[in-house]
């Protein structure tokens, strides 16, 4: 695939001032073909090199373009994707399991577990590459958060 690059400066308000801090976090826009990359666990930026290593550690920086990656954290926003996804899988397969009398209770929790397992192990690496390259674009970090609650405490009062 060959890399794409974006664009680097765009002005959000025509004056020539960005809203983010960050010029290149600005030029980014929502796009399902970078949330694609994301979840085949491929850097958005350039679609090239990976978004991970091993089974679910992010890597600092992409080895193809050198497009940081050390400010995004998923936190738990995999593991709720995931709980969504394969929940909506294992629970329909539950309830009909759990109707046919024909089948064994242990039979039942023995696929039920098996579906499980196999989703989590399926869904939950596509899912972190899905939030990290959503974090990316939308420059949601949560750290200008923080920024801005030690201005507020920084600043002097009149009082
Ligand atoms: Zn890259």
């Amino acid at each position: 695939m060959k890399p794409t690059k974006l664009p680097t400066s765009r002005s959000l308000d025509g004056t020539g001032g960005n809203l983010h801090a960050d010029p290149a976090v600005a030029a980014r826009q929502f796009s399902f073909a970078l949330l694609w990359r994301g979840i085949l666990k491929q850097c958005p930026q350039c679609g090239v090199g990976p978004l991970l290593t091993a089974y679910l550690q992010p890597e600092p920086c992409c080895s193809h373009c050198g497009e940081d990656f050390r400010h995004i954290s998923a936190d738990d926003g995999p593991a709720w994707l995931t709980l969504l996804v394969v929940g909506h899988a294992v629970v329909p397969l539950m309830i009909l399991l759990g109707r046919d009398a024909t089948i064994s209770p242990w039979i039942a929790i023995l696929i039920l577990a098996l579906v499980t397992l196999i989703g989590v192990y399926f869904v939950l690496p596509r899912a972190k590459g899905a939030f990290i390259a959503l974090i990316w674009m939308t420059g949601a970090t949560g750290q200008d958060m923080f920024v801005a609650d030690q201005d507020s405490t920084d600043k002097p009062t009149d009082r």
